[in-house]
Protein backbone atom coordinates (compact mmCIF):
# COMPACT_ATOMS: atom_id res chain seq x y z
CA UNK A 1 0.00 0.00 0.00
CA UNK A 2 2.93 2.14 0.02
CA UNK A 3 3.03 3.54 3.75
CA UNK A 4 5.66 4.83 4.97
CA UNK A 5 8.25 2.21 5.41
CA UNK A 6 11.63 4.12 6.60
CA UNK A 7 12.32 7.54 7.92
CA UNK A 8 15.40 8.54 10.31
CA UNK A 9 13.46 11.54 11.52
CA UNK A 10 11.11 9.48 13.69
CA UNK A 11 13.97 8.65 15.74
CA UNK A 12 14.14 12.01 17.22
CA UNK A 13 10.50 12.57 17.92
CA UNK A 14 8.45 12.03 21.05
CA UNK A 15 5.35 10.94 20.20
CA UNK A 16 1.92 11.17 21.81
CA UNK A 17 1.21 7.72 21.59
CA UNK A 18 2.94 4.86 20.09
CA UNK A 19 0.78 2.20 18.77
CA UNK A 20 1.60 -1.30 18.11
CA UNK A 21 -0.11 -3.60 16.00
CA UNK A 22 -1.50 -2.56 12.69
CA UNK A 23 -5.61 -4.44 12.63
CA UNK A 24 -8.60 -2.65 13.69
CA UNK A 25 -7.80 -1.87 17.15
CA UNK A 26 -4.62 0.06 16.47
CA UNK A 27 -5.53 1.76 13.48
CA UNK A 28 -8.91 3.06 15.32
CA UNK A 29 -6.90 4.13 18.04
CA UNK A 30 -4.55 5.83 15.53
CA UNK A 31 -7.34 7.79 13.54
CA UNK A 32 -8.95 9.15 17.01
CA UNK A 33 -6.17 10.10 18.83
CA UNK A 34 -4.29 11.59 15.42
CA UNK A 35 -7.81 13.35 15.14
CA UNK A 36 -7.98 14.43 18.64
CA UNK A 37 -4.59 16.53 17.85
CA UNK A 38 -2.01 13.89 18.81
CA UNK A 39 0.97 12.94 17.51
CA UNK A 40 1.23 9.67 17.11
CA UNK A 41 3.07 6.17 15.11
CA UNK A 42 1.77 2.92 14.21
CA UNK A 43 4.32 0.08 14.42
CA UNK A 44 3.21 -2.89 12.63
CA UNK A 45 5.58 -5.91 12.38
CA UNK A 46 4.35 -6.56 9.30
CA UNK A 47 1.43 -5.47 6.99
CA UNK A 48 -1.19 -3.76 7.56
CA UNK A 49 -3.83 -6.41 8.25
CA UNK A 50 -1.24 -9.03 8.57
CA UNK A 51 -2.84 -10.43 12.00
CA UNK A 52 -6.37 -11.19 12.66
CA UNK A 53 -8.24 -8.48 10.56
CA UNK A 54 -6.74 -9.78 7.85
CA UNK A 55 -8.47 -12.96 8.09
CA UNK A 56 -11.78 -11.90 9.94
CA UNK A 57 -15.12 -12.94 8.29
CA UNK A 58 -16.15 -8.87 9.29
CA UNK A 59 -19.69 -9.61 11.16
CA UNK A 60 -20.29 -6.42 12.99
CA UNK A 61 -22.69 -7.11 16.15
CA UNK A 62 -24.18 -5.63 18.97
CA UNK A 63 -24.71 -8.84 20.25
CA UNK A 64 -21.40 -11.58 21.49
CA UNK A 65 -20.19 -14.46 21.92
CA UNK A 66 -20.85 -13.82 25.79
CA UNK A 67 -24.51 -13.56 25.76
CA UNK A 68 -26.56 -11.48 27.20
CA UNK A 69 -27.86 -13.79 29.53
CA UNK A 70 -24.21 -14.92 30.48
CA UNK A 71 -23.50 -11.38 31.04
CA UNK A 72 -26.58 -10.32 32.94
CA UNK A 73 -25.56 -13.57 35.18
CA UNK A 74 -21.97 -12.66 35.48
CA UNK A 75 -22.08 -9.28 36.10
CA UNK A 76 -25.67 -8.00 36.27
CA UNK A 77 -27.96 -6.00 34.64
CA UNK A 78 -26.50 -2.75 34.76
CA UNK A 79 -23.25 -4.43 32.96
CA UNK A 80 -25.23 -5.85 30.89
CA UNK A 81 -27.21 -2.91 29.17
CA UNK A 82 -23.83 -1.36 29.52
CA UNK A 83 -22.58 -3.82 27.02
CA UNK A 84 -25.58 -3.19 24.90
CA UNK A 85 -24.84 0.44 25.04
CA UNK A 86 -20.92 0.12 23.92
CA UNK A 87 -22.22 -2.71 21.39
CA UNK A 88 -24.45 0.23 19.29
CA UNK A 89 -22.61 3.33 20.45
CA UNK A 90 -19.65 1.36 18.34
CA UNK A 91 -21.65 0.39 15.26
CA UNK A 92 -22.77 3.58 14.87
CA UNK A 93 -19.25 4.80 14.95
CA UNK A 94 -17.80 2.52 12.46
CA UNK A 95 -20.54 3.94 10.44
CA UNK A 96 -19.70 7.68 11.22
CA UNK A 97 -16.29 7.24 10.44
CA UNK A 98 -17.37 5.76 6.94
CA UNK A 99 -19.70 8.38 6.12
CA UNK A 100 -17.52 11.33 7.59
CA UNK A 101 -14.28 10.09 6.19
CA UNK A 102 -15.92 8.42 2.78
CA UNK A 103 -14.43 4.97 3.11
CA UNK A 104 -15.67 2.53 0.46
CA UNK A 105 -15.56 -0.85 2.31
CA UNK A 106 -18.79 -2.45 1.19
CA UNK A 107 -20.51 -1.67 4.67
CA UNK A 108 -24.13 -3.20 4.63
CA UNK A 109 -26.52 -3.14 7.58
CA UNK A 110 -27.74 -6.68 7.57
CA UNK A 111 -29.95 -8.46 10.06
CA UNK A 112 -28.68 -11.24 11.75
CA UNK A 113 -30.36 -14.66 12.74
CA UNK A 114 -29.82 -17.39 15.69
CA UNK A 115 -30.96 -20.17 15.71
CA UNK A 116 -31.31 -23.23 18.26
CA UNK A 117 -31.45 -26.66 16.76
CA UNK A 118 -32.60 -28.93 19.82
CA UNK A 119 -34.38 -28.66 23.62
CA UNK A 120 -31.35 -27.47 25.66
CA UNK A 121 -30.49 -24.85 22.89
CA UNK A 122 -33.98 -23.74 22.73
CA UNK A 123 -34.60 -23.08 26.26
CA UNK A 124 -30.85 -21.04 26.04
CA UNK A 125 -31.89 -18.98 23.35
CA UNK A 126 -35.36 -18.05 25.26
CA UNK A 127 -33.23 -16.91 28.28
CA UNK A 128 -30.65 -15.20 25.46
CA UNK A 129 -33.59 -13.59 24.02
CA UNK A 130 -35.30 -12.06 27.25
CA UNK A 131 -31.80 -11.41 28.59
CA UNK A 132 -30.91 -9.04 25.14
CA UNK A 133 -34.16 -7.34 25.02
CA UNK A 134 -33.74 -6.64 28.82
CA UNK A 135 -30.38 -4.90 28.07
CA UNK A 136 -31.68 -2.93 25.24
CA UNK A 137 -31.23 -4.80 22.16
CA UNK A 138 -33.86 -4.84 19.14
CA UNK A 139 -34.30 -8.72 19.17
CA UNK A 140 -37.43 -10.63 18.20
CA UNK A 141 -37.96 -14.69 17.79
CA UNK A 142 -38.69 -15.14 13.99
CA UNK A 143 -40.03 -18.07 12.03
CA UNK A 144 -37.04 -18.04 9.29
CA UNK A 145 -33.06 -18.62 10.11
CA UNK A 146 -32.04 -17.89 6.02
CA UNK A 147 -29.95 -20.69 6.00
CA UNK A 148 -30.87 -24.48 4.91
CA UNK A 149 -30.38 -25.63 8.65
CA UNK A 150 -33.62 -27.05 10.29
CA UNK A 151 -33.90 -25.49 13.70
CA UNK A 152 -36.46 -25.32 16.30
CA UNK A 153 -36.14 -21.54 17.67
CA UNK A 154 -34.86 -18.53 15.61
CA UNK A 155 -34.01 -15.00 16.81
CA UNK A 156 -33.32 -12.16 14.88
CA UNK A 157 -31.19 -9.11 15.91
CA UNK A 158 -32.24 -6.40 13.54
CA UNK A 159 -29.40 -3.24 12.05
CA UNK A 160 -26.12 -5.48 12.44
CA UNK A 161 -23.73 -4.63 9.86
CA UNK A 162 -20.76 -6.55 7.68
CA UNK A 163 -17.79 -4.72 5.61
CA UNK A 164 -14.88 -5.62 3.89
CA UNK A 165 -12.40 -5.32 6.69
CA UNK A 166 -9.09 -4.69 4.86
CA UNK A 167 -10.94 -1.87 2.48
CA UNK A 168 -11.64 -0.12 5.97
CA UNK A 169 -8.18 -0.25 7.76
CA UNK A 170 -6.59 0.16 4.83
CA UNK A 171 -8.60 3.43 4.26
CA UNK A 172 -8.44 4.33 7.92
CA UNK A 173 -4.58 3.78 7.52
CA UNK A 174 -4.55 6.93 4.69
CA UNK A 175 -7.08 9.07 6.89
CA UNK A 176 -4.32 8.74 9.89
CA UNK A 177 -1.68 9.52 7.86
CA UNK A 178 -2.97 12.31 5.99
CA UNK A 179 -4.06 13.87 9.42
CA UNK A 180 -0.23 13.73 10.09
CA UNK A 181 0.12 10.39 11.50
CA UNK A 182 3.03 8.27 11.04
CA UNK A 183 2.91 4.09 9.64
CA UNK A 184 6.03 1.97 10.35
CA UNK A 185 5.50 -1.56 8.57
CA UNK A 186 7.78 -4.12 8.71
CA UNK A 187 8.50 -2.29 12.61
CA UNK A 188 8.46 -5.35 14.98
CA UNK A 189 8.68 -3.94 18.46
CA UNK A 190 10.93 -6.37 20.34
CA UNK A 191 11.85 -4.48 23.54
CA UNK A 192 10.32 -1.35 25.58
CA UNK A 193 11.83 -0.12 28.47
CA UNK A 194 10.41 2.76 30.08
CA UNK A 195 12.24 6.18 31.18
CA UNK A 196 11.55 9.56 33.00
CA UNK A 197 7.87 9.23 31.68
CA UNK A 198 8.88 7.81 27.81
CA UNK A 199 8.85 4.27 26.25
CA UNK A 200 11.43 3.45 24.39
CA UNK A 201 10.77 0.70 22.09
CA UNK A 202 13.16 -0.84 19.92
CA UNK A 203 12.50 -2.62 16.85
CA UNK A 204 15.52 -3.98 14.22
CA UNK A 205 15.65 -0.77 12.46
CA UNK A 206 14.63 1.74 14.60
CA UNK A 207 14.01 2.63 18.25
CA UNK A 208 10.93 4.94 18.87
CA UNK A 209 10.11 7.36 21.60
CA UNK A 210 6.69 7.74 23.00
CA UNK A 211 4.42 8.88 26.14
CA UNK A 212 1.60 6.33 25.67
CA UNK A 213 2.33 2.78 24.84
CA UNK A 214 -0.84 1.30 23.14
CA UNK A 215 -0.45 -2.63 22.56
CA UNK A 216 -3.33 -3.49 19.91
CA UNK A 217 -1.07 -6.74 19.37
CA UNK A 218 -3.97 -9.35 21.36
CA UNK A 219 -2.21 -9.99 24.32
CA UNK A 220 0.90 -7.44 25.12
CA UNK A 221 4.54 -9.04 25.25
CA UNK A 222 5.86 -10.47 28.48
CA UNK A 223 4.53 -12.63 31.11
CA UNK A 224 1.69 -10.39 32.52
CA UNK A 225 -1.85 -10.86 34.03
CA UNK A 226 -3.73 -11.33 30.87
CA UNK A 227 -2.02 -14.22 29.57
CA UNK A 228 -3.46 -16.33 32.53
CA UNK A 229 -6.95 -15.10 31.55
CA UNK A 230 -6.93 -15.32 27.82
CA UNK A 231 -6.93 -18.19 25.63
CA UNK A 232 -5.92 -18.45 22.48
CA UNK A 233 -8.02 -20.05 19.66
CA UNK A 234 -7.57 -20.57 15.67
CA UNK A 235 -11.04 -20.21 13.52
CA UNK A 236 -11.57 -21.46 10.57
CA UNK A 237 -13.38 -19.98 7.45
CA UNK A 238 -14.56 -21.41 4.00
CA UNK A 239 -15.12 -18.40 1.21
CA UNK A 240 -17.61 -21.14 -0.89
CA UNK A 241 -19.09 -20.99 -4.68
CA UNK A 242 -22.41 -22.26 -4.54
CA UNK A 243 -24.37 -23.81 -7.61
CA UNK A 244 -27.59 -21.97 -7.14
CA UNK A 245 -28.16 -18.82 -6.02
CA UNK A 246 -28.79 -19.78 -2.04
CA UNK A 247 -26.38 -17.02 -0.42
CA UNK A 248 -28.19 -15.33 2.40
CA UNK A 249 -29.30 -11.83 2.52
CA UNK A 250 -28.45 -12.25 7.15
CA UNK A 251 -25.58 -12.89 9.25
CA UNK A 252 -26.38 -16.12 10.83
CA UNK A 253 -24.94 -18.17 13.78
CA UNK A 254 -25.98 -21.44 15.31
CA UNK A 255 -25.17 -22.54 18.58
CA UNK A 256 -23.51 -25.46 18.43
CA UNK A 257 -20.03 -26.08 20.18
CA UNK A 258 -18.10 -25.02 18.35
CA UNK A 259 -20.36 -22.94 16.36
CA UNK A 260 -21.04 -22.00 12.63
CA UNK A 261 -21.86 -18.69 11.11
CA UNK A 262 -22.29 -17.47 7.60
CA UNK A 263 -22.95 -14.61 5.09
CA UNK A 264 -22.51 -13.78 1.85
CA UNK A 265 -20.09 -11.15 0.68
CA UNK A 266 -19.90 -9.88 -3.19
CA UNK A 267 -16.65 -8.88 -4.91
CA UNK A 268 -16.55 -7.99 -8.13
CA UNK A 269 -19.97 -8.88 -9.26
CA UNK A 270 -19.11 -12.49 -7.87
CA UNK A 271 -21.16 -13.81 -4.33
CA UNK A 272 -18.87 -16.35 -1.59
CA UNK A 273 -20.63 -17.83 1.21
CA UNK A 274 -18.76 -17.34 4.14
CA UNK A 275 -18.78 -19.89 6.51
CA UNK A 276 -16.72 -19.93 9.89
CA UNK A 277 -16.21 -22.01 12.79
CA UNK A 278 -14.43 -25.26 13.91
CA UNK A 279 -12.60 -23.60 16.41
CA UNK A 280 -10.27 -25.00 18.65
CA UNK A 281 -7.70 -23.99 20.93
CA UNK A 282 -4.04 -23.08 19.23
CA UNK A 283 -1.64 -26.05 18.97
CA UNK A 284 -4.55 -28.49 20.42
CA UNK A 285 -7.00 -30.54 18.13
CA UNK A 286 -6.11 -31.33 14.30
CA UNK A 287 -6.11 -28.29 12.15
CA UNK A 288 -6.72 -30.17 8.57
CA UNK A 289 -9.69 -32.41 10.42
CA UNK A 290 -11.43 -28.79 11.53
CA UNK A 291 -11.42 -28.23 7.64
CA UNK A 292 -12.65 -31.32 6.39
CA UNK A 293 -15.28 -30.63 9.09
CA UNK A 294 -16.31 -27.52 7.73
CA UNK A 295 -15.97 -28.61 4.43
CA UNK A 296 -18.36 -31.85 4.99
CA UNK A 297 -20.72 -29.41 6.98
CA UNK A 298 -21.48 -26.95 4.09
CA UNK A 299 -21.70 -30.10 1.69
CA UNK A 300 -24.15 -31.56 3.77
CA UNK A 301 -26.90 -28.07 3.41
CA UNK A 302 -25.44 -26.29 0.50
CA UNK A 303 -24.81 -27.12 -3.07
CA UNK A 304 -21.02 -26.31 -3.49
CA UNK A 305 -19.61 -25.78 -6.39
CA UNK A 306 -16.05 -24.88 -5.44
CA UNK A 307 -14.34 -23.79 -2.13
CA UNK A 308 -12.95 -20.47 -4.05
CA UNK A 309 -10.40 -19.69 -0.49
CA UNK A 310 -9.68 -21.00 2.63
CA UNK A 311 -8.32 -19.95 5.93
CA UNK A 312 -7.44 -19.74 9.37
CA UNK A 313 -7.28 -16.95 12.29
CA UNK A 314 -6.73 -16.78 15.74
CA UNK A 315 -8.74 -15.13 18.37
CA UNK A 316 -8.36 -14.75 22.52
CA UNK A 317 -10.83 -15.52 24.61
CA UNK A 318 -11.60 -13.82 28.16
CA UNK A 319 -12.04 -15.97 31.46
CA UNK A 320 -15.24 -14.24 32.26
CA UNK A 321 -16.40 -13.46 28.59
CA UNK A 322 -15.82 -9.61 28.40
CA UNK A 323 -12.56 -8.08 26.86
CA UNK A 324 -9.89 -6.75 29.09
CA UNK A 325 -9.24 -2.67 27.38
CA UNK A 326 -7.19 -0.39 29.11
CA UNK A 327 -4.40 0.20 31.04
CA UNK A 328 -2.08 -3.46 31.21
CA UNK A 329 -1.90 -4.25 35.03
CA UNK A 330 0.66 -4.50 36.97
CA UNK A 331 2.71 -2.81 33.95
CA UNK A 332 5.11 0.57 33.22
CA UNK A 333 2.68 3.87 33.13
CA UNK A 334 0.84 4.84 30.61
CA UNK A 335 0.42 1.60 29.08
CA UNK A 336 -2.41 0.07 27.06
CA UNK A 337 -3.70 -3.21 26.34
CA UNK A 338 -7.18 -4.43 24.64
CA UNK A 339 -7.47 -7.99 24.36
CA UNK A 340 -9.97 -11.04 24.74
CA UNK A 341 -12.45 -9.80 22.21
CA UNK A 342 -13.42 -13.64 21.19
CA UNK A 343 -15.26 -13.29 17.77
CA UNK A 344 -16.29 -9.69 18.04
CA UNK A 345 -13.41 -8.34 17.65
CA UNK A 346 -14.46 -5.58 14.66
CA UNK A 347 -17.00 -4.34 17.36
CA UNK A 348 -14.49 -4.74 20.46
CA UNK A 349 -11.62 -3.56 18.31
CA UNK A 350 -13.40 -0.30 17.12
CA UNK A 351 -14.71 -0.21 21.11
CA UNK A 352 -11.05 -0.46 22.08
CA UNK A 353 -10.02 2.61 19.84
CA UNK A 354 -12.50 4.73 21.39
CA UNK A 355 -11.39 4.08 25.19
CA UNK A 356 -8.22 3.90 24.78
CA UNK A 357 -7.95 7.22 22.83
CA UNK A 358 -10.57 8.59 25.39
CA UNK A 359 -8.39 7.86 28.12
CA UNK A 360 -5.15 9.23 26.65
CA UNK A 361 -7.24 12.32 26.11
CA UNK A 362 -8.66 12.37 29.67
CA UNK A 363 -12.28 11.98 29.00
CA UNK A 364 -14.00 9.77 31.16
CA UNK A 365 -15.16 6.76 29.12
CA UNK A 366 -18.62 4.75 30.25
CA UNK A 367 -17.10 1.63 29.71
CA UNK A 368 -13.51 1.91 31.59
CA UNK A 369 -14.25 0.38 34.83
CA UNK A 370 -16.38 -2.67 33.40
CA UNK A 371 -13.97 -3.74 31.14
CA UNK A 372 -10.87 -2.68 32.92
CA UNK A 373 -8.23 -5.20 32.22
CA UNK A 374 -7.30 -5.25 36.13
CA UNK A 375 -10.77 -6.44 37.26
CA UNK A 376 -11.08 -9.01 39.50
CA UNK A 377 -14.26 -11.15 39.16
CA UNK A 378 -13.86 -14.42 41.82
CA UNK A 379 -17.40 -15.97 40.18
CA UNK A 380 -17.42 -15.00 36.49
CA UNK A 381 -15.01 -17.20 34.47
CA UNK A 382 -13.75 -18.59 37.57
CA UNK A 383 -13.75 -22.12 36.48
CA UNK A 384 -12.56 -21.04 32.63
CA UNK A 385 -9.75 -20.01 34.41
CA UNK A 386 -8.86 -22.53 36.65
CA UNK A 387 -9.14 -25.03 33.58
CA UNK A 388 -7.13 -22.92 30.94
CA UNK A 389 -4.38 -22.18 33.20
CA UNK A 390 -4.42 -26.21 34.34
CA UNK A 391 -4.50 -26.65 30.35
CA UNK A 392 -1.56 -24.45 30.41
CA UNK A 393 0.50 -26.21 33.50
CA UNK A 394 -0.49 -29.53 31.70
CA UNK A 395 1.41 -28.57 28.39
CA UNK A 396 4.17 -27.07 30.42
CA UNK A 397 5.05 -30.05 31.78
CA UNK A 398 3.96 -32.84 29.73
CA UNK A 399 4.79 -31.69 26.49
CA UNK A 400 8.35 -31.65 27.96
CA UNK A 401 8.69 -35.16 28.00
CA UNK A 402 7.19 -36.31 25.19
CA UNK A 403 8.93 -36.77 21.89
CA UNK A 404 9.31 -39.92 19.43
CA UNK A 405 13.17 -40.50 19.06
CA UNK A 406 15.02 -40.57 16.18
CA UNK A 407 17.68 -42.15 14.72
CA UNK A 408 18.41 -40.03 11.91
CA UNK A 409 16.39 -37.48 9.78
CA UNK A 410 15.25 -40.03 7.31
CA UNK A 411 12.79 -40.79 9.66
CA UNK A 412 10.28 -37.43 9.44
CA UNK A 413 8.59 -37.59 6.24
CA UNK A 414 9.17 -34.53 3.69
CA UNK A 415 6.83 -32.04 4.20
CA UNK A 416 6.03 -32.31 7.63
CA UNK A 417 7.06 -31.26 11.30
CA UNK A 418 7.40 -33.12 14.14
CA UNK A 419 9.08 -32.57 17.33
CA UNK A 420 11.89 -35.40 17.82
CA UNK A 421 14.68 -36.44 20.27
CA UNK A 422 17.35 -36.69 18.01
CA UNK A 423 20.87 -37.49 20.04
CA UNK A 424 19.55 -36.65 23.49
CA UNK A 425 18.25 -33.08 22.55
CA UNK A 426 14.73 -32.08 21.91
CA UNK A 427 14.19 -30.44 18.29
CA UNK A 428 11.36 -28.82 16.25
CA UNK A 429 12.31 -30.51 13.10
CA UNK A 430 10.89 -29.75 9.54
CA UNK A 431 11.82 -31.44 6.36
CA UNK A 432 11.04 -29.69 3.02
CA UNK A 433 9.98 -31.15 -0.12
CA UNK A 434 13.03 -31.17 -1.26
CA UNK A 435 14.36 -32.97 1.98
CA UNK A 436 15.64 -30.05 3.38
CA UNK A 437 15.94 -30.03 7.68
CA UNK A 438 15.81 -26.94 9.32
CA UNK A 439 16.03 -27.84 13.34
CA UNK A 440 14.93 -25.22 15.87
CA UNK A 441 14.57 -25.27 19.67
CA UNK A 442 10.88 -25.75 20.22
CA UNK A 443 10.53 -24.23 23.54
CA UNK A 444 8.80 -20.79 22.76
CA UNK A 445 10.11 -17.70 23.68
CA UNK A 446 7.11 -16.63 25.69
CA UNK A 447 7.02 -18.92 28.30
CA UNK A 448 8.63 -22.00 27.73
CA UNK A 449 5.92 -24.34 26.65
CA UNK A 450 7.25 -26.73 23.71
CA UNK A 451 5.34 -26.29 20.45
CA UNK A 452 3.46 -28.12 17.95
CA UNK A 453 3.75 -28.34 14.28
CA UNK A 454 1.00 -27.61 12.34
CA UNK A 455 0.63 -29.11 8.78
CA UNK A 456 -1.89 -26.46 7.36
CA UNK A 457 -0.42 -23.22 7.91
CA UNK A 458 3.34 -24.89 8.17
CA UNK A 459 3.94 -23.00 11.43
CA UNK A 460 4.72 -23.82 15.08
CA UNK A 461 1.94 -22.98 16.94
CA UNK A 462 2.42 -22.88 21.00
CA UNK A 463 -0.42 -23.98 22.94
CA UNK A 464 -0.32 -21.94 26.36
CA UNK A 465 -0.53 -18.86 25.04
CA UNK A 466 -1.06 -18.99 20.95
CA UNK A 467 2.69 -17.87 19.89
CA UNK A 468 3.13 -19.17 16.67
CA UNK A 469 6.13 -19.41 14.23
CA UNK A 470 7.56 -19.80 10.76
CA UNK A 471 8.94 -23.31 10.02
CA UNK A 472 12.19 -21.10 9.97
CA UNK A 473 11.33 -20.45 13.58
CA UNK A 474 10.52 -16.16 13.09
CA UNK A 475 7.86 -14.87 15.42
CA UNK A 476 4.04 -15.12 13.40
CA UNK A 477 1.31 -14.78 15.93
CA UNK A 478 1.25 -13.94 19.33
CA UNK A 479 2.88 -12.75 22.32
CA UNK A 480 6.59 -13.94 21.66
CA UNK A 481 9.03 -11.37 21.16
CA UNK A 482 11.96 -13.51 19.96
CA UNK A 483 12.49 -16.37 17.44
CA UNK A 484 12.73 -19.53 18.25
CA UNK A 485 16.48 -20.82 18.12
CA UNK A 486 17.35 -22.29 15.17
CA UNK A 487 20.32 -24.71 15.45
CA UNK A 488 22.40 -25.56 12.57
CA UNK A 489 22.24 -29.08 11.28
CA UNK A 490 25.89 -29.60 11.02
CA UNK A 491 26.26 -28.65 14.90
CA UNK A 492 24.17 -31.65 15.57
C1 LIG B 1 -11.64 -16.70 11.59
C2 LIG B 1 -12.07 -15.51 12.43
C3 LIG B 1 -13.28 -14.90 12.13
C4 LIG B 1 -13.68 -13.79 12.87
N1 LIG B 1 -14.87 -13.20 12.56
C5 LIG B 1 -15.26 -12.10 13.26
C6 LIG B 1 -16.47 -11.45 12.93
O1 LIG B 1 -17.21 -11.88 12.04
N2 LIG B 1 -16.81 -10.36 13.64
C7 LIG B 1 -16.03 -9.88 14.64
O2 LIG B 1 -16.39 -8.89 15.27
N3 LIG B 1 -14.85 -10.46 14.96
C8 LIG B 1 -14.46 -11.56 14.30
N4 LIG B 1 -13.28 -12.16 14.62
C9 LIG B 1 -12.39 -11.53 15.62
C10 LIG B 1 -11.70 -10.30 15.01
O3 LIG B 1 -11.32 -10.58 13.68
C11 LIG B 1 -10.44 -9.95 15.80
O4 LIG B 1 -10.77 -9.87 17.16
C12 LIG B 1 -9.86 -8.60 15.37
O5 LIG B 1 -9.56 -8.65 13.99
C13 LIG B 1 -8.62 -8.28 16.18
O6 LIG B 1 -8.08 -7.09 15.68
P1 LIG B 1 -6.77 -6.47 16.33
O7 LIG B 1 -6.49 -5.22 15.59
O8 LIG B 1 -6.97 -6.37 17.79
O9 LIG B 1 -5.66 -7.56 16.10
P2 LIG B 1 -4.93 -7.98 14.74
O10 LIG B 1 -5.76 -7.71 13.55
O11 LIG B 1 -4.46 -9.37 14.93
O12 LIG B 1 -3.70 -7.00 14.67
C14 LIG B 1 -2.60 -7.12 15.53
C15 LIG B 1 -1.36 -6.74 14.73
O13 LIG B 1 -0.28 -6.57 15.63
C16 LIG B 1 0.89 -6.94 14.95
N5 LIG B 1 1.91 -7.20 15.98
C17 LIG B 1 1.90 -8.16 16.94
N6 LIG B 1 2.98 -8.05 17.73
C18 LIG B 1 3.69 -6.97 17.26
C19 LIG B 1 4.89 -6.34 17.67
N7 LIG B 1 5.59 -6.77 18.75
N8 LIG B 1 5.33 -5.28 16.96
C20 LIG B 1 4.63 -4.81 15.89
N9 LIG B 1 3.47 -5.38 15.48
C21 LIG B 1 3.01 -6.44 16.16
C22 LIG B 1 0.50 -8.16 14.15
O14 LIG B 1 1.36 -8.39 13.06
C23 LIG B 1 -0.93 -7.81 13.74
O15 LIG B 1 -1.00 -7.28 12.42
C24 LIG B 1 -12.87 -13.29 13.93
C25 LIG B 1 -11.67 -13.93 14.23
C26 LIG B 1 -11.28 -15.04 13.50
C27 LIG B 1 -10.01 -15.73 13.86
Amino acid sequence: MGWQTTNAAVEDAVYDALIVGGGITGLTTAVLLQKAGKKCILAEGKNLGYGTTGGTTAHINTFFDASYKDIEKDFGEEAAKLIAAAGMETLSMIKNLIDTYSIDCDFEYKDAYLYAENDREVKDLTEILASSRKAGINAVEIRENKVPVPFELSVLYTEQGQFHPLKYIYQLAAVFVKAGGIILENTFIRKTEFKDGVHLAESDRVTLKAFNLVYATHLPPGINLVDFRCAPYRSYVLAIKLKNEDYPDALVYDMQEPYHYFRTHEINGEKYLLLGGEDHKTGHDDPEKAFENLISYAKKYYHVASIAYQWSAQFYVSADGLPYIGLLPGGDDQVYIATGYNGNGMTFGSLAGKMISDQILGITNPYAELLNPSRIKPIAGFEEFVSENADVAYHFIADRLSASAIESFQEVMPGTGQIVKYKDEKLAIYKDMDGVVTALNPVCTHAKCIVNFNPVEKSWDCPCHGGRYSISGEVLTGPPRKNLHRIPISDL
